[in-house]
Parts: structure tokens; C-alpha cells; sequence
């Protein structure tokens, strides 16, 4: 084979986008429980206990080393290291006579049973909690932490899984991209890759089938994989991939179709260090504040000045440019320790978003007054999670006595779709949020994280696209602005539908940023419209892809 298209040899979740290629470094699997080790007993607690410690400290050395959301994490892990419910847990097993390597395992297999039946953002920390279990057990046993030791050269990291933790560990100057077995899109690996700008691709099944040292070809936009390809290919890979990089970099400046009807191009972001990362960045504002992050490791919900100062920094990153702060999204896939949830029978139809808000009203009261206490002329607030006109009109009447003046919801329930009109009117609603991540998973029924439903979990389904058409409707009827901050807005060939549809911003992750400000320089409204047109005339949400999909070949080559 040639510099022909070439199917990849593994498929999983492009996390990072980038294309490079160099040599497979494997890491190390762990090394595991000690078969020959004696009987534990209570008299091991001291050492056992240490070890726990010792981890926590290399963890906060590491932290130290690394800044933003990075050094975040890695001391988010350090705290877990500390846990005294984890540490407990190991004491009961010594208790039971387990040896000091088996009582760590047992302990953290039972800890991480708990936050998998959690789900979501939750159970993804099991991989953070697995590598404090590596290390501590490796301490045990006098023998390195598990990870890629040594690279001679630039690499690409390929593992089952990565914690923040091996993460640091590396030589980030030599990680040409990172491809793993397990995680998904919200892992800490994928969130880490991103935000340095890492080439990644995750949950990529059997890939760590690859020999270490062979050539690994890596797109982390599409998330293929190709082990030892042929250089020509390798070669027209690259090639092609710089061209993409710099078509996309030539157009700058503020979303617009071809023919100038203004799109906003916005970015989603949880934390003050993601909005000092980007305050400069080529954007129009943030179009998605998502403030569980700030709520979902403390003991205690934050104080009010810390949730102020954490609101005045973004606020002054972005100064001049909106802000869309979504209050509390709680519940569900994101829990937090101060409420009890463990009675959820199906968490994502429980008390999640503004539901939990209003059963625990003090929650909602506190984070609104620091927001309206920093407020700034650029300073939207929007809730989560609506169903209802009642909870639309609460949130609308209490958002503005705190100070706040530009109010809206996120509408992501079918029920907010299905009556999105009476929901503007009623509360008087100055913008409108679609969240196509929530709406898709409600709308078809499917559990957005279920791996088995991806099919249906799909944004271009057409039920969708329909309720999205409606809202457009209602908010021209209005005059009540649109946009859409879920991941649909971030696909640069839905992106155009979506302006078809009528959406006026657009909010997603900062990498996804230029090829949908590329894809709308390229097309006019009215081309947008009939792309709109064609999709909602399909049958399924892979008809609808593939007939818009057609219509702009060239686009689907240079920004897809
Ligand atoms: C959404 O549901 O589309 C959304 C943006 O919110 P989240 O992903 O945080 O639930
Ligand atoms: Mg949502």
C-alpha cells in the first residue's frame, strides 16, 4: 500500500485533535498482589498507613511540579490517597488476615465498586483511584511505581488506562500522543491530552495489542490508529494533516457565514484556571460555565467568597466578552459528597440540576448571590435541567433580585423543548441554552454514557433536530437569542444545520473552535438552511449525516 487511504488498525474516541506518528512506548502493567506475602494483622496498620501517606506526598510534589487543571488533579488524587473511609476499609481487611498488598487491593476493588454503580464522573475516577492502589502496593513491595521509565526518543504513549498520576510521570516533551485501551471522552486522560495539547485517543479496544517500539500512526481528531503503516501513507498522513491545521488557522476572527450573518463562537469551561488558559484565545466568550466542577471534591459546598472569587476571576479573564455562568448541574453523573443521593434509583431522571436546587434552596441562594455580587455587564446565568414554567419563573425571578439582569435556562428536558415558547414568555427569558448532550439522551431514551447506545445517542438524530427546529421557531417568535452548548456544537458539519435550524451561538470545547469557524466561513445562511432542510427530511440520524454530509464534500474534507 502506498499514500492511499488505509483502514486504521484500531477506532476508538479522538479526544485531542493532531496527527503524529513515532515509536510505541507500552507502560508497564502494574505489578499486583504479593502471592507469597505472610498473613496480615492489625499490627501491619502502621506500615500499611505510611505507605497510603508516602503516596499522598509524591502526589502533592508532583501537583506542585504541574499548574492548572493539571496540578488540580493531581491533588484531587493526593486527597483520595488521604481518604480515611479508604484507609478504614484496608485496616478491616489486615483485620481479616489479608497480607498488606492484598488488603490494598481488596479495599480500593471495593471502593471503586462504589463509585462505578455511581456512574459518570464518578466512576471514571476509579482509574485515579487504581493508580494510588499501583503505587501504594509497589511501595509495599520496594519496587518502582508502575509507568514508562525511560523514553529515548519522542513516543507515543499506548496503555489500558492512564492516571493523572503516570501522567506526570512522564516526560511530556517526549509524549508525541497518548492512545488508550479504557476512558472515555470526560476521563482525566482526555480532559489532561486537551488541555495540553496532546494528540489522544481513548477507549480504542485492544490497542495495547501493539508491540512496543513498533511505528504507530495516531489522528486524534477521528481517533484512528494504525500500527506500523507504510512510511508513503504515514508520510501523506502528515502532509495532509498540516495542510488541515493551516486551512483552519486562515480564518480568524468572529463566526460568520459566508455571506456575514454573525454566529458567536464560544467555548466551554468549569474552572478559573481553564478561563486563564483561554482568556486570550480566539473566541467570542464563554458560552457554558459549568460550576459543579467547583462543587464536586470539597467535604463542604464552597463558601461564598471563595465561590465570588473564583466568579470575579473568570469573569475579569473574559472582561468585554459574555459570560454564561450555568448554576448547579448536581446529581446524576456528577454527585458530590455533601448530599446524600445513595436512594437514586435512576439518577438521571432524579433530583438532578434545578430540581436538587430547589430541594436544597440555601445551595442555589449562596452560588446566585456570589455571582450577582461580582456581576458584570458580561455576566449571563442560566439553569440547568428545566421541565417546567414554575421552575423556569423561579429561577428567572431569583437570578435578577440577586443583581443578575441577563436570565435564561438551559433547555436540554423535551418538556422544556416541546414548550419552549411558553417557557420564554412566561419567564420572560432573555436567552436560551440548548443542551443537545442532555436533550439527545431524553429525547431517545438513551443513557448518554451507555457505550452499547452510541447509535441512538446521537445528536443528528432527527427527533432532535426537529425539537431543535421548534425552539428556533419560538425564539424568532420572542426575540429570545438561541444557542447551543452541548456537544452537537462543536461538529462543524452539524454546526451548519444547526445555523439552518436557527441557532445564533454555537459553545464547545476551545480545540473544536476552528474548523466550525472554518466550515460557516465557507457556506451562507441559505445554504445552511437547506443543509437544515435536507437533514430534517431524512429517516435516521446516519441518512441525515450522510446527505448533508454530501451536499459539502469538500467542506466534510477540510474541516470534518
Ligand atoms: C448538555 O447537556 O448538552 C450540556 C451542555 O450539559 P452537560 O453536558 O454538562 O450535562
Ligand atoms: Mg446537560
Amino acid at each position: 500500500m502506498s499514500g492511499e487511504e488505509a483502514a486504521p488498525d484500531f477506532r476508538g474516541i479522538g479526544v485531542s485533535p493532531g496527527t503524529v506518528f513515532g515509536p510505541a512506548y507500552l507502560v508497564a502493567e502494574p505489578i499486583g498482589v504479593d502471592a507469597a506475602e505472610p498473613a496480615g494483622s492489625a499490627a501491619d496498620a502502621p506500615k500499611v498507613a505510611q505507605a497510603y501517606q508516602d503516596v499522598a506526598a509524591e502526589l502533592d510534589e508532583l501537583a506542585a511540579r504541574r499548574e492548572g487543571e493539571f496540578a488540580e488533579i493531581l491533588a484531587m488524587t493526593a486527597d483520595l490517597a488521604r481518604d480515611k473511609g479508604l484507609l478504614k476499609s484496608t485496616l478491616k481487611q489486615l483485620e481479616l488476615g489479608k497480607g498488606v498488598t492484598a488488603a490494598v487491593y481488596n479495599a480500593v476493588a471495593e471502593y471503586a465498586l462504589m463509585l462505578e454503580s455511581i456512574g459518570g464522573y464518578m466512576a471514571e475516577r476509579v482509574t485515579d483511584l487504581q493508580s494510588i492502589r499501583d503505587r501504594v502496593i509497589a511501595k509495599l513491595r520496594g519496587v518502582p511505581a508502575p509507568g514508562v521509565a525511560h523514553f529515548a526518543e519522542p513516543g507515543v504513549v499506548v496503555a489500558k488506562d492512564l492516571s493523572p498520576a503516570q501522567t506526570a510521570d512522564f516526560d511530556l516533551s517526549k509524549v508525541l500522543a497518548i492512545v488508550t485501551e479504557f476512558g472515555g471522552p470526560t476521563s482525566h486522560t482526555a480532559i489532561l491530552a486537551a488541555t495540553l495539547g496532546i494528540p489522544a485517543v481513548v477507549a480504542a479496544p485492544e490497542v495495547t495489542k501493539i508491540a512496543a517500539g513498533s511505528g504507530v500512526l495516531v489522528d486524534g481528531r477521528t481517533g484512528s490508529v494504525w500500527a506500523d503503516p507504510d512510511p508513503e501513507f504515514v508520510q501523506a498522513q502528515l502532509v495532509a494533516a498540516q495542510k488541515r491545521e493551516e486551512f483552519l488557522a486562515s480564518t480568524t476572527g468572529d463566526g460568520q457565514t459566508a455571506d456575514g450573518m454573525p454566529v458567536a463562537l464560544k467555548v466551554n469551561i468549569g474552572t478559573l484556571a481553564d478561563a486563564q488558559k483561554l482568556h486570550e484565545a480566539d473566541v467570542q466568550g464563554v458560552g457554558l460555565l459549568r460550576t459543579e466542577f467547583m462543587f464536586l471534591t470539597g467535604a463542604q459546598a464552597p463558601s461564598i467568597d471563595a465561590q465570588e472569587s473564583n466568579f470575579r476571576g473568570i469573569l475579569e479573564a473574559f472582561a468585554g466578552k459574555p459570560v454564561t455562568v450555568r448554576t448547579l448541574d448536581i446529581g446524576a453523573d456528577k454527585p458530590v459528597p455533601f448530599i446524600d443521593q445513595s436512594g437514586e434509583e435512576n439518577p438521571a431522571l432524579g433530583q438532578r440540576g434545578i430540581r436538587l436546587c430547589q430541594a436544597n434552596q440555601e445551595l442555589l441562594d449562596v452560588q446566585l448571590s456570589a455571582l450577582g455580587n461580582v456581576a458584570k455587564e458580561n455576566t449571563r446565568v442560566m439553569a440547568p435541567m428545566v421541565a417546567t414554567v414554575a421552575e423556569a419563573k423561579w429561577f428567572a425571578e431569583l437570578a435578577r433580585a440577586k443583581g443578575i439582569a441577563n436570565v435564561g435556562i438551559m433547555i436540554e428536558t423535551p418538556a422544556a423543548a416541546i414548550q419552549a415558547r411558553r417557557l420564554m414568555e412566561r419567564a420572560d427569558l432573555d436567552f436560551v441554552s440548548i443542551g443537545t448532550n442532555d436533550l439527545t439522551q431524553y429525547v431517545m431514551a438513551a443513557d448518554r454514557l451507555h457505550p452499547a447506545l452510541t447509535e441512538l445517542n446521537d445528536p443528528w438524530q432527527v427527533a432532535v433536530l426537529e425539537l431543535i427546529r421548534g425552539i428556533c421557531e419560538a425564539g424568532q417568535a420572542t426575540d429570545t437569542h438561541i444557542g447551543v452548548c452541548g456537544e452537537a456544537a462543536g461538529d462543524p458539519i452539524l454546526a451548519l444545520v444547526l445555523v439552518g435550524l436557527g441557532v445564533y451561538s454555537l459553545s464547545m470545547s476551545a480545540a473544536k473552535v476552528p474548523a466550525v469557524r472554518a466550515a460557516l466561513a465557507r457556506h451562507t445562511l441559505a445554504q445552511c438552511q437547506e443543509l437544515a432542510r435536507i437533514a430534517l427530511a431524512a429517516d435516521s440520524a446516519s441518512e441525515a449525516k450522510a446527505s448533508v454530509s454530501a451536499q459539502i464534500a469538500e467542506t466534510v474534507a477540510l474541516c470534518g
